[in-house]
């Protein structure tokens, strides 16, 4: 099984995408946790790329297909094979990420940015999506103190609530896939409900 866990900046996805991870070993399954931008060598190579070359660096369609890019990397060289060997793949952002940052509070455009990355990963898609979200939204991203590979310092807020609007928004276009999970409360609630959220798929 294929899981991805998307939310904007600071809404717990590392720290939930380990717990989900022990969970899911306790009941008996193989878990492989990556991660994006990067998850497999080249990918981390293209992350490195995008996150210290500062603003200016890439124009915007052209930090698209760098994502789109690293992405297809990490899904031939790690998602696909440990999927194809039974195990359950975790992902720390994927797809849906480049839909809501590049689509829709970029401005490219979600269908077009979905169709970049559509030609690299072909059908190598989540079979379910936990989106992370807060009450206060994209409020929060504000006051968190991001880490050095974190670009949150150089975008307004505007954007941050642009980026939690698309994403509601590919939530409530593919409902079957994507669930909306309240990341309030203790990290043990949010990962029950992570876990409550996968329970009908085997
Ligand atoms: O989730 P993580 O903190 O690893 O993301 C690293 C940075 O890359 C964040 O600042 C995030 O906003 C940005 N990002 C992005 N577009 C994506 C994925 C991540 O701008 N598609
Ligand atoms: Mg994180």
């Amino acid at each position: 099984r294929f899981i991805t866990l998307e939310g904007g900046e600071g809404v717990g996805k590392t720290t939930q995408l380990a717990a989900l991870a022990e969970a899911l070993r306790a009941r008996g399954k193989t878990v492989v946790t990556t991660r994006e931008p990067g998850g497999s060598e080249g990918a981390e190579a293209i992350r490195g790329l995008l996150l210290e070359g500062g603003e200016e660096r890439w124009s915007a369609p052209a930090e698209a297909l760098l994502f789109a890019a690293a992405r297809t990397d990490h899904v031939d060289k790690v998602v696909r094979p440990a999927l194809a060997l039974g195990h359950w793949v975790l992902c720390d952002r994927f797809l849906d990420s480049s839909l809501a940052y590049q689509g829709g509070a970029g401005g490219l455009g979600i269908e077009e940015v979905r169709a970049i990355n559509l030609f690299g990963i072909a059908d190598c898609l989540p079979d379910r999506t936990l989106l992370l979200v807060h009450s206060h939204g994209a409020e929060r991203a504000l006051h968190r103190d991001g880490g050095a590979s974190d670009r949150i310092g150089g975008r307004p807020a505007s954007y941050h609530r642009a980026v939690e609007d698309a994403f509601r928004s590919i939530a409530a276009s593919e409902p079957d896939r994507v669930r909306l999970i309240d990341a309030s409360g203790s990290p043990a609630e949010v990962t029950d409900r992570l876990l409550a959220a996968l329970e009908d798929l085997a």
